[in-house]
């Protein structure tokens, strides 16, 4: 294979609740290692999807309804639109379309994978700034980043694994201190969660205040609850940044479930509304737990929270295997301790801090 692809670091997905059984024997499985919605979709999606067998001998065509049902919620034109298979494939089709080899890239780590993976697959050379040790964006640090020529700057907001949130004043300056021509995208995977918080910044606003491309992530997977489907989106600055994309798309890169299933969710915000509430809710009570075990628990506006013991993190979710909880370690330099555990339904959640205490407080 090419060098660049040689050379890369795997993608951790984790290991399946099959997988888990199978090798630990636990028979309650508790998987909170991929920030999953356990609320599930809203019910207008079973809805949505009667009937689909009668749709699937037929290439998909629900995608423009989708759009439109898009660009009226967002109040963003249809043609700034594009939906991917997971946003995951946006993340590649981006790198695909405007990554040259050599080109420099800036993200911070720890950070969703893809954002550096899928850069170095095309030969980018990745400048990933750790962020501080109280766990925020290290703001300086980025700046200093982003004055040396760049192709794209990527970063999730709010973060993950580490649940922090760049405001808009910080987002302001780092855009402002960005080369004019540079990509700017911000992947807003868990905006649902974070928008309960009234300082959670309009990126679209704060990106649109300067002349430059940009795009904005966002997905079905997690607050919708639609993540075995595969469906997510992004919106450009305009027209002709989502027309590159969609050069290299596949085409029917969404299937007629996904489109259908989206719809159906766009119908049920209130739901939507809802278990997003609800597991902001039980983040802030796990949060207390987790601290009242005297863990360090990072700040979070996402679905999860990134804590550290003073274990290294692959022993610690090792362990937790054994209880049959899933949760995803970290293993980058700086941050071998630290593991992030996705917010369950309350019982799972208690599953967890059961575990854990198990095993970092043994009883005598
Ligand atoms: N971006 C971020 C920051 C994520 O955490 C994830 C999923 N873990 C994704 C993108 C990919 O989501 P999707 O399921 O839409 O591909």
């Amino acid at each position: 294979c090419r060098p660049e692809v040689a050379q890369l670091a795997p993608y951790n997905a984790g290991l399946s609740t099959e997988a888990v059984r199978s090798r630990y024997g636990a028979e309650t499985i508790t998987k909170l290692g991929s920030n999953e919605n356990p609320y599930g979709p809203a019910p207008a999606v079973a809805a949505a999807l009667q009937g689909l067998v009668k749709q699937v001998a037929l290439y998909p065509e629900a995608d423009q309804k989708l759009k439109a049902a898009l660009a009226a919620r967002l109040h963003e034109p249809a043609s700034c639109i594009l939906l991917g298979n997971g946003s995951e494939q946006i993340i590649r089709m981006i790198a695909e379309t405007y990554i040259n080899p050599g080109d420099r890239v800036v993200t911070v780590v720890p950070s969703f994978g893809l954002h550096i993976i899928t850069a170095e697959a095309m030969g980018g050379q990745v400048d990933a700034i750790p962020m501080t040790p109280a766990c925020t964006f290290d703001l300086p640090a980025l700046m200093k980043a982003v004055s040396t020529p760049l192709k794209v700057l990527i970063f999730a907001n709010p973060s993950n694994p580490v649940g922090c949130m760049m405001k808009a004043d910080d987002m302001r300056a780092l855009f402002a201190a960005c080369p004019p021509d540079c990509l700017i995208v911000v992947d807003e995977a868990y905006y649902e969660y974070a928008r309960f918080d009234a300082t959670y910044p309009d990126a679209r606003t704060i990106l649109r205040e300067q002349e430059r491309p940009w795009l904005v992530l966002r997905t079905f997977s997690k607050a919708y609850g639609l993540a075995g489907l595969r469906i997510g989106y992004a919106i450009g600055s305009d027209p002709a940044i989502i027309d590159s994309l969609g050069r290299i798309r596949d085409p029917f890169n969404t299937n007629i479930a996904a489109q259908l299933a989206a719809l159906g969710a766009l119908e049920g915000l209130e739901h939507m509304d809802h278990s997003t509430g609800r597991t902001v809710e039980a983040r802030e009570k796990l949060r207390g737990e987790m601290e009242r075990m005297g863990l360090t628990v990072a700040p979070s506006y996402g679905n999860f929270l990134f804590f550290r013991t003073d274990r290294p993190s692959g022993d610690i979710a090792e362990a937790l295997l054994h209880h049959g909880v899933i949760v995803k370690p970290w293993k980058e330099a700086g941050y071998t301790h630290w593991l992030r555990v996705s917010v369950g339904l309350p019982d799972e959640n208690a599953r967890f801090l059961a575990a854990l205490q198990a095993i970092l407080h043994p009883a005598p």
